[in-house]
């Protein structure tokens, strides 16, 4: 058997500084664990723009295609701002994610108790949080035809357009299905099926698939609205919810702030299974290339570090290592190590980059 494949793009401003920690924790696992990867590197955004002119040069997309996965850091900065649209360094993640048809998107809100305090709920709300919003990535409004903006009765009209079709619908209700056999198997799917036919179809189609192929996993449904209210207001009552596009670009970013800082949050985009069984994956922290701190050794690298656990898990079947990964983490900050992002009103000396990658490996070496 081959290893399995890694690609990484490390991209621009922090991106490279918070993959150089998950390198050495890949590092650790071919040393430690027998858990060997073929890792290839590869530009991305505004670096790829300084050496090829385009921001994804069709040779890393080849690359991207026959990887197991590809790790992506961040993308951006204002050298970039004033290229034009083709060609700006978030061009690049769009078409990887094009290409590849990523189309549920896997954004976990989990709380370590360390943290629980950064959250903006009270800390028995949050504490031990662990959810995962599926959020379909390629359909809906944001792509939906008619759209646009024209005039009716000497009036402007602004149009768009709801639209899924069945089989977009199954293939993110799989999605759900499959990763809530990983966790605790229980899927809530959220949508407005109260006043939107798209609604009804996505909770007739979500039934439909669950009742053939997934009936071991507990299903639930929710109207999204209530499903915002429910996500302040008990939190830990979810496992895996199940959106659209539109419902699920609100309810994750809402999610994520139960947990605190953007230093801290992974995220995984999944296409359809290859050859090989495994699905297309591309693993990124949700933050961007934080211009402001980029080159000094100040970026908290755990979000990338937790993508990397995610690939671990959904791509390559390494659950419990993905435990051991996360627990570390859990550890190290237990333990009161933290980045500049993570300082409290109480204050305290940050660490850096690199000594956040030190004792996370160290928490490693004591796993064992
Ligand atoms: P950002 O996420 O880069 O930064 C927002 C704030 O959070 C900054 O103050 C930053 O210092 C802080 N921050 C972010 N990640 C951190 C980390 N790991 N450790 C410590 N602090 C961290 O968002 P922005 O400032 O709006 O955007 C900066 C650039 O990144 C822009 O060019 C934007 O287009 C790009 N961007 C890229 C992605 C991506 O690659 N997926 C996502 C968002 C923004």
């Amino acid at each position: 058997m081959s290893n399995p494949s890694l690609l990484i793009l490390a991209g621009d401003g922090i991106g490279p500084e918070v993959m150089e920690q998950v390198k050495r924790i890949i590092g650790w696992y071919g040393d430690k664990r027998d858990l060997t990867f073929d890792v290839f590197e590869d530009l991305v955004g505004g670096a790829a723009y300084d050496a090829h002119g385009v921001p994804l040069h069709d040779d890393t997309m080849a690359k991207a295609q026959k990887v197991d996965a590809v790790l992506l850091g961040a993308v951006g900065g204002p050298a970039y701002d004033d290229l034009d649209f083709s060609v700006k360094p978030e061009r690049g993640l769009l078409r990887l994610r094009k290409e590849m048809d990523l189309f549920a998107n896997l954004r976990p809100a989990q709380c370590f108790d360390a943290l629980a305090d950064f959250s903006s709920l009270k800390k028995d709300i949050v504490a031990g949080l662990d959810i995962m919003i599926v959020r379909e990535l390629t359909s809906g409004v944001y792509f939906g035809e008619p759209r646009g903006i024209h005039v009716e009765d000497n009036m402007r009209v602004g149009i768009n357009t709801q639209r899924y079709t069945e089989a977009e619908i199954e293939r993110a209700a799989r999605s759900a299905f499959e990763l809530a056999r990983r966790r605790n198997n229980k899927v809530c799917s959220m949508e407005k099926a109260n006043v939107m036919e798209s609604g009804i179809l996505w909770r007739d189609v979500v039934n439909e698939v669950h009742q053939a192929d997934y009936a071991d996993v507990e299903l639930s449904h929710m109207y999204a609205d209530n499903g915002a209210m429910q996500l302040v207001r008990a939190p830990k009552q979810f496992d895996v919810i199940l959106t659209d596009n539109l419902f699920g670009d609100i309810l994750s970013d809402c999610a994520a702030m139960l947990t605190g800082s953007l230093g801290m949050l992974p995220s995984a985009s999944l296409g359809l299974p290859m050859a090989n069984g495994r699905p297309k994956a591309m693993y990124e922290p949700v933050h961007g290339s934080a211009p402001d701190i980029a080159g000094q050794g100040k970026a908290n690298p755990i979000a990338c570090i937790l993508s990397f656990a995610m690939a671990l898990r959904y791509s390559f079947d390494e659950g419990a290592e993905a435990d051991r990964l996360e627990a570390a983490i859990e550890k190290v900050l237990a333990d009161g190590a933290r980045t500049g992002d993570l300082m409290g009103p109480e204050g305290g000396t940050p660490i850096s980059t690199t000594e956040m990658g030190d004792v996370i490996l160290e928490a490693l070496d004591a796993s064992l």
